[in-house]
């Protein structure tokens, strides 16, 4: 497969899509990361509330794959945001790697009110090169705001909640305004509804596509990161290739405007 690369804020390449291993069970987390691999992946997105960093530290150091050619995402926990040092190291420890290549506040918690202090010392891990990049995920305007006031070094990406049916115009547009990427969390709106959707499958059908493909794509053509998720090897395989074939400005319209709405946690009252 031939993934881009988009290029962080602070000059760091990363691989635009990916492969996200939340709820892929911690005994299942090597086999599913090798495949993902195998197949070409080289970018994945993990958290400590996963529960499975070990088997994806595992799965990389057993892969034959360079670590400098795997580009991994870790996340940290709610419940550290007064302790972000410790547990980013903990972090690193589970996945058995000297470094991470990119490490998130999971999110922002805005009832604790402690992210500012988590995220300084995130830059203290940046600036010993423990981690190659620092962002946010599930932050919104206000939160990033507030950050940007009280920080010094500008999140690579703001990764959220986005899907057809919920397309987060605003807040991607204030992200590309202060250079900040941003990533799509359940970017298949986790594979229910939206994938039998008969405008999408319609769609679909003239790029001669799978709806997950079709979704992925829009994804790409809008600067997105994603990093699907599956235990099924033929759909890890098919969710990867989505890089030879384009969406017209009126397919992206369409599926822009599909019907939907949130699926996860607001991040408001996300606990
Ligand atoms: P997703 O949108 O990637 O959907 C995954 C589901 O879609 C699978 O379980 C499967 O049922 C189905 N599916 C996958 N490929 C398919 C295919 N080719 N054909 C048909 N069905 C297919 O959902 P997700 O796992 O919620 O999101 C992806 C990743 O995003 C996660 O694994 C995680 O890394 C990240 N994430 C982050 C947050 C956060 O708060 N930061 C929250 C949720 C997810």
């Amino acid at each position: 497969s031939d993934v881009p690369h988009l290029t962080l804020n602070n000059g760091v390449q990363i691989p635009q899509l990916g492969f996200g291993v939340w709820q892929v069970p911690p005994d299942q987390a090597a086999e599913s990361v090798r495949l993902a691999l195998d197949a070409g992946y080289r970018h994945i997105d993990t958290a400590a509330a996963y529960g499975n960093e070990e088997g994806v530290g595992q799965a990389i150091r057993d892969s034959g794959v360079a670590r400098e050619d795997v580009f991994v995402t870790t996340k940290l926990w709610n419940a550290d945001h007064g302790r972000a040092g410790e547990a980013f190291d903990v972090s690193l420890r589970k996945l058995g790697l000297d470094y991470v290549d990119l490490y998130l506040i999971h999110w922002p918690r805005p009832d604790q009110d402690r992210y500012v202090e988590a995220y300084r010392a995130m830059e203290k891990k940046l600036s010993e090169g423990r981690a190659r990049a620092i962002g946010v995920s599930n932050f919104h305007q206000p939160h990033l705001e507030k950050l940007l006031e009280n920080t010094d070094v500008v999140p690579a990406v703001n990764q959220i909640e986005l899907h057809p049916g919920f397309p987060q115009e605003e807040l991607r547009a204030f992200n590309a305004q202060h250079g900040i990427l941003t990533e799509a969390w359940s970017p298949l709106g986790q594979g229910k509804g939206l994938l039998e959707d008969p405008q999408l499958t319609k769609i679909a059908g003239e790029v001669g596509r799978t709806p997950a493909q079709t979704v992925l794509r829009w994804h790409i053509q809008l600067g997105n990161i994603v990093f699907p998720k599956s235990v099924t090897p033929s759909r890890i395989r098919e969710n990867l290739e989505v890089f030879d074939f384009e969406l017209t400005d009126d397919q992206m319209a369409a599926i822009s405007a599909l019907p939907g709405g949130r699926i996860g946690a607001n991040p408001e009252t996300a606990t």
